[in-house]
């Protein structure tokens, strides 16, 4: 098995690396990254000396680079996207740069090289924000911040190859992930390295605002399973059934380091602030998949690595 894989140097796709070539040792894995702010080599170094592991860094808008490496490739699995939701509210440009017009690339080129499968993964934030209930996989797309909406164009767009040419693509969507190897700028690791320096952590609005939260290594998992059982063209929520408010995980964060409220700095709110998001997973979990981590186990263990992992993250921060 070939396969490649956008985004290997970032937070999922670094994980998802590590888990595949842990479970499949025979496969052969690409890792296709421009390596932006994002990226980090360091996040893979315990593997980079893996024979079935190679690294070329480059551009998911590059045709040329992009058709290299699609040569002879079984399966694609396309994690490369700009993902953090304040800097699209900054300047979306990039994130329609990428995360649109650069699928459209790799799609391009995987119809070119006949690709058995494409993994298009994306996100619960697709479906927009819901007060009561949960959404299915049949559900309208009503993504409200560039990043959301820049995430629904490429599923849109993934689903027309499907439709239009027959390229058999699948898509999973997830909800907010935490574990190693994430940037300190989204909200788990940002609060507990904070509070490790001694900083209080940001909270938006009241903190009432609700996202169901998965640990990587469920994320994981939950995309290997549609890899290998879902259907081609068809879309697969994932969730970790942990929905919290933020104000909420952030109380756990500060019990679990020994710190007080004091630690909070309430700030203006997010523009657009999308109140809840919410996963119905029954489809996924019918056919034989659930998360398998513990929640409060895995936030502690997830805090613990930011604890021993300073050598990881003290860098980025600064
Ligand atoms: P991340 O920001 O940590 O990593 C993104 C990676 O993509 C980085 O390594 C970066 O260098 C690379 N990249 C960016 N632009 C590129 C380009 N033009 N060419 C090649 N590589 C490029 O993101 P993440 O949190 O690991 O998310 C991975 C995917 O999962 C994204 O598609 C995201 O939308 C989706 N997702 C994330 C979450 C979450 O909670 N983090 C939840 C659901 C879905």
């Amino acid at each position: 098995m070939k396969m490649l894989i956008t985004g290997g140097c970032g937070f999922i796709g670094s994980n998802f690396i590590r888990n595949i070539l842990k479970k499949y040792p025979d496969y052969h894995i690409i890792n296709l990254d421009k390596l932006t702010y994002a990226g980090n080599s360091d996040n893979l170094k315990d593997i980079e000396n893996n024979p079935n592991y190679t690294f070329v860094k480059g551009d998911i808008c590059d045709i040329d680079v992009v058709s290299k490496v699609m040569q002879d490739v079984d399966q694609v699995v396309h994690f490369a996207a700009e993902s953090h939701v304040d800097r699209s509210i900054e300047d979306g440009s990039i994130f329609v740069k990428t995360n649109v017009l650069g699928t459209n690339t790799l799609l391009q080129s995987a119809l070119n090289n006949n690709v058995e499968r494409f993994i298009h993964i994306s996100t619960d934030e697709v479906y927009g924000s819901v007060k009561e209930g949960s959404f299915a996989e049949t559900d309208d797309l009503k993504p409200s911040s560039p990043y959301s909406s820049s995430k629904a164009g490429s599923d849109l767009l993934a689903m027309s190859y499907h439709s239009t040419y027959g390229l058999p693509v699948t898509i999973t969507r997830c909800t907010n992930n935490f574990g190693p190897y994430q940037y300190p700028e989204k909200l788990i690791p940002l609060f507990i390295t904070n509070l490790m320096e001694g900083k209080q952590v940001p909270i938006y609005g009241t903190g009432l605002n609700v996202r169901d939260w998965i640990h990587v290594g469920d994320h994981c998992s939950g995309i290997d399973f549609v890899r290998k059982n879902g259907n081609i063209g068809e879309v697969y929520n994932i969730g970790g059934g942990s929905e919290l408010t933020n104000l909420e995980i952030t109380r756990r964060i500060l019990e679990i380091l020994g710190k007080d409220e004091t630690m909070i700095r309430y700030v203006e709110d997010r523009k657009g602030h999308d109140f809840r998001y919410s996963l119905d997973c029954t489809k996924l979990k019918k056919m034989g998949w659930k998360p398998e981590y513990d929640f409060e186990t895995a936030l502690s263990n997830t805090i613990k690595w930011y604890v021993e992992n300073r050598w990881w993250w003290e860098p980025l921060k600064q």
